[in-house]
């Protein structure tokens, strides 16, 4: 089995490091109640919001990477490929830059600085090779490589990801949803949480692949 997964808000979670930036920047009280989706309209509908949003994201993904967290359950997820020898490639749509700070951080080295901290690499860790890290700059060249790549399934945030045009479509769609609500086609899988993504990958019925 070729399992690819999403990165951003799929292994590396970025919420309470929004919160914390909105809130020494003044933006929020930090008893804002409602999760990210309520954290991000907050934002955006502020003064000059969407600049404050992309101020935001050039932070969290560049310079304050490393405040982010491993998203709970990730690290169980992947070292049961590790030892299944399941193959898993990171296929994440980020660009080399972000809009708001061209001349800044790369982001992709960033990223692969953060997995490194993580030890996504050593085989003591997830026995991830780094060559299995991809980045798109745009979704649709990422679903061209969800499918050249020949991924059996793929995990993703965002429902977007599935519905675009070039997403492959025998690859099986598997929906991390924290939030309840969201409402999708019969052909996507939510799920909530990553324990329960695991019990649907390496479940009873489908055997080790
Ligand atoms: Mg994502």
């Amino acid at each position: 089995m070729h399992i690819g997964i999403d990165f951003d808000n799929t292994i590396a979670g970025y919420d309470s490091l929004i919160r914390l930036i909105a809130v020494e920047n003044g933006w929020i009280e930090n008893t804002l109640p409602g999760g990210k989706r309520n954290l991000r309209d907050t934002i955006r509908h502020l003064p000059d919001g969407e600049g404050k949003w992309m101020a935001l994201q050039a932070e969290i993904y560049g310079p304050r990477m490393g405040e982010a967290v491993l998203i709970d359950g990730v690290g169980k997820f992947l070292q049961e490929c590790r030892d299944k020898s399941e193959k898993v490639s990171i296929i994440s749509h980020k660009s080399k830059y972000a809009a708001a700070a061209p001349g800044g951080v790369d982001l992709r080295e960033a990223a692969l600085a953060w997995m490194e901290g993580h030890q996504f690499f050593p085989d003591s860790g997830f026995g991830l090779a780094r060559e299995n890290v991809h980045f798109a700059d745009t979704r649709g060249e990422k679903c061209q490589r969800i499918a050249a790549l020949g991924c059996d399934l793929f995990i993703d945030d965002l429902h977007e990801v599935f519905a675009d045009i070039d997403f492959p479509v025998s690859v099986e769609k598997i929906l991390f949803e924290t939030e309840p609500g969201m409402a999708v086609g019969p052909e996507i899988q939510i799920c909530t949480s990553w324990s329960e993504i695991r019990a649907r990958v390496f479940g009873e019925d489908r055997g080790s692949g």
